[in-house]
């Protein structure tokens, strides 16, 4: 033990030295004026004392006053400076990979280090940190993941959960699990940082734990909402007839909902929304749907005109788009690519800023545009806290963000663009103050912010917990229910049903809620417990590549990009990649493998371009791979004869059954009528295709079945991506559910495994031979 004092001691020492010299050359000098002018510094003293003299604190500041990037490097400052700096080890938890990645680099640009010295970071899959690294960031999910084979978190001297505000799932989480903590390691440290101010919330739960604030300096900001910018920029809103079918559609399913007289024109919808008097005089429920039609008749051509306001009108500085999503901010892109000035490089810098962005594009976010060039970043609500863009001077606000809401009583994820909160709006509206008064657009009537609540729901009350739930039992904390129930806002318990559930379902968890064996290796892996159950399945079957690719692009995102105005032509060129398999799955599967051997011919840009694809998706989908392959590798789940993994990758019948395997019990069946096709799941009744979706294609689906990835619910519920199965295929992967199939089949199957199959081979066997026979009996 002594021994290991001393050496901390001596690098210690060193640290102290190194941290000196730095201070006292040029660069470092600079650098630390600049840090000093970030309203955290003021507050330094104060909160240094703070925690030291308390285990847990709270302390809230405007996004950018230095929160994030300060507070932990001053207590790394500080121990170094009073030579404990080996001795100190500190973890900061960020709701997202990006954030957590940026803010690592930039604190040990600050220290006039390279990252992974002793700053560095962990996110899923990767990470960059050494022996002397003292200074972690890391996603909430990371920690999570560390707390299930490190209960106690030894060695770990201070944890620092950010955003808290933002109330994600594994933010809550944590917070249950270093409650729990807490008494049992009474020196550890625990600091919460939040942007906005419900800070109170937060000090009740953890019984009174001292709040405090950091005063920011922000530039006012004036804020103009639609009935303005209509006026400022002279748009004229489109009339109904114009809006294309898909909203058409939409508009169809809406409109009876909303008062007859208002039918037939969105421009008088909107105007009415506009004159606050008439809006207040509706029910909630007409106000609602008539609210959440506006953005939709806007569309991206009131932006443009923002966006043209601005670059003709206005002073210098950067512009802020906050948009829906991915997929809505490509479509902008594409759009005003191809507007004569905002379409120019040598007038507008048109940038994006997303989840899973790659690093390079990260960094010219942050950099200066070249003279007379205006940036213009287009954003999801990753900006919003997380990330501080500094001399945008504008921000235009769409209003919506989207989030997946969670239907308990129907078991369905919804993925809908749904109305910000008033306090996200305000967030939005601060990011244009940052550098001197600023400008904010909201695109929505005034009277409709003020309709919009104060806070967002927490996460753990919107979405599905299996994967949630899966850790809460490896970490033996007993049961699940009574867990979550300590939350700050507890979930409801149909919905902890519903994920106990389906974990018993994919056989992740048995009939006393224990963990499977399945379970314990599920637990382990970075990934919905289904697709992990797939990736395991790919391998044990030997057809692991083709697997590998659909679970990576089901964990990205889906690289096939659908513009609006090429719809057609993208669409065909998805379903080339279909070739009568009736699969999305095998579909990404081919188009990944196009990819890849067009890079290697070096052509892969036009190939992306002809076939519509989004070659950074396609990177990310390739980097998730070679990391989950690392993993299965790294848990010996994977032959160490490389060949063997994939000696039976080109039989598609497998590939379409540990597909089924993995996506069980997401599964619809195919009704065949003479002229037309319907489907149905268990928990919906009638369901659709979702308009991308290869199978929308065909005529007839020559499957009885089709499993799903995922479903949405956007008015009804629409299977995003599917793969046709048959009978035999889903009673020998899928698991219990079986009871749709008609005895005909049953009677087939019987004799089929009876045939073929060896009866010692294994009881699961003799378990379906006898659900066969009880089938067959009814
Ligand atoms: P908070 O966590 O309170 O929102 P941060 O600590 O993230 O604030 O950021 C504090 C300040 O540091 C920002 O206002 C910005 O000036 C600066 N900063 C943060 N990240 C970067 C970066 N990557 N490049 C340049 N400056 C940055
Ligand atoms: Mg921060």
């Amino acid at each position: 033990v002594n021994l290991m004092e001393s050496v901390l001691q001596r690098r210690s020492l060193q640290m102290r030295n190194k941290q000196h010299a730095w201070e006292e050359s040029p660069e470092g000098k600079k650098m630390l004026q600049a840090r000093m002018s970030l309203p955290a510094f003021k507050e330094k003293e104060r909160l240094l004392q703070a925690i030291a003299q308390n285990q847990v604190i709270i302390i809230s500041g405007e996004t950018g006053c230095g929160k994030t990037t300060q507070l932990p490097q001053y207590i790394l400052e500080s121990e170094i400076e009073s030579g404990r700096g080996a001795f100190c080890n500190i973890l900061c938890t960020q709701p997202r990979r990006i954030s957590a990645m940026a803010v690592a680099d930039r604190v040990s640009t600050e220290r006039g280090e390279h990252l992974g010295e002793s700053v560095g970071y962990k996110v899923r899959l990767e990470g960059m940190k050494g022996k002397g690294t003292h200074l972690l960031f890391c996603t909430s999910g990371i920690l999570l993941r560390r707390l299930l084979s490190d209960r106690n978190l030894d060695g770990v001297t201070h944890v620092f959960v950010d955003e808290i505000h933002e109330r994600g799932k594994n933010e809550d989480f944590l917070l249950i699990v270093l409650k729990d903590l807490l008494p049992r390691r009474r020196d550890l440290r625990l600091i919460l940082m939040s942007a906005t101010l419900n800070a109170e919330l937060f000090s009740n739960y953890f019984e009174g734990a001292p709040m405090i604030h950091i005063p920011g300096f922000t530039h006012p900001v004036r804020a103009h909402f639609l009935e303005d910018i209509l006026e400022i920029t002279g748009y004229k809103l489109t009339p109904f007839n114009q809006v294309d079918d898909y909203q058409e559609k939409l508009w169809k399913t809406k409109r009876q909902q909303l008062p007859r007289k208002r039918k037939n024109n969105i421009t008088l919808l909107v105007e009415s929304a506009l004159s606050e008097s008439s809006f207040e005089n509706y029910s909630p429920k007409a106000r609602d749907s008539l609210s959440s039609w506006i953005p939709d008749c806007i569309g991206f051509n009131l932006i443009e005109a923002v966006l043209c306001h601005i670059c003709r009108k206005e002073r210098a500085g950067a512009v802020l788009v906050f948009m829906t999503g991915w997929e809505d901010i490509c479509s902008l892109r594409t759009q005003l690519k191809a507007h004569p000035l905002l379409g120019d490089p040598n007038r507008v810098q048109l940038l994006t800023c997303h989840g899973s962005m790659p690093s390079s594009e990260q960094k010219l976010i942050f950099e200066k545009p070249p003279p007379n060039v205006r940036k213009i970043v287009l954003s999801t609500n990753m900006a919003e806290a997380s990330i501080t863009i500094n001399d945008v001077v504008f921000v235009v606000d769409c209003g919506k963000a989207k989030e997946t809401t969670y239907d308990a009583l129907n078991n369905t994820p919804c993925l809908l663009p749904s109305w910000i909160s008033q306090a996200s709006a305000r967030q939005r509206r601060g990011r244009a103050g940052r550098v001197q008064p600023g400008e904010c657009y909201h695109l929505y009537p005034r009277c409709v912010y003020h309709a919009f609540s104060n806070y967002q729901l927490p996460e753990l009350l919107r979405t599905p917990l299996n994967a949630l739930c899966l850790q809460i039992k490896s970490l033996q904390v007993g049961s699940i229910g009574e867990f979550l129930s300590a939350a700050l806002q507890p979930p409801e318990p149909l919905a902890v049903q519903n994920a106990v559930d389906s974990l018993k379902m994919i056989g992740a968890l048995d009939e006393n809620e224990d963990l499977t064996h399945l379970g314990e290796y599920l637990a382990m892996l970075p990934v919905d417990p289904k697709l992990g159950k797939m990736l395991i399945m790919g391998a044990f079957f030997r057809c692991f590549d083709p697997i590998l690719t659909i679970v990576s692009g089901l964990s990205v995102r889906d690289p096939f990009l659908l513009p609006h105005e090429q719809k057609d032509r993208a669409t065909t060129a998805k379903s080339k990649f279909s070739a009568k398999d009736y699969s999305d799955h095998m579909a990404l599967v081919r188009a990944y493998e196009g990819w890849k051997e067009a890079e290697r011919e070096g052509s892969a840009y036009e190939y992306c371009w002809r076939n519509f694809l989004s070659a950074q998706t396609l990177q990310a989908i390739h980097s998730l791979r070679n990391q989950f392959h690392y993993i299965l590798k790294d848990a010996q789940l994977l032959e160490a004869e490389a060949t063997l993994n994939n000696s039976l990758s080109h039989n598609q019948s497998l590939v379409r059954a540990i597909i089924c395997a993995g996506l069980f019990p997401g599964i619809a069946s195919v009704v065949q009528r003479e002229t037309s096709m319907s489907f149905k799941t268990m928990d919906d009744g009638q369901v659709w295709l979702h308009p991308n979706s290869v199978n929308m294609r065909y005529e007839t689906i020559p499957y009885p079945w089709l499993v799903f990835g995922e479903k949405v619910k956007i008015n009804t519920v629409s299977l995003r991506d599917s793969t046709g199965v048959s009978d035999s295929v889903l009673i020998l992967f899928g698991g219990g559910l079986i009871n749709g199939v008609s005895p005909g089949h049953l009677k087939m199957l019987r004799g089929y495994i009876d045939f073929f199959m060896d009866p010692t081979l294994a009881e699961s066997y003799v378990n379906l031979k006898q659900q066969l026979d009880q089938l067959l009996q009814r």
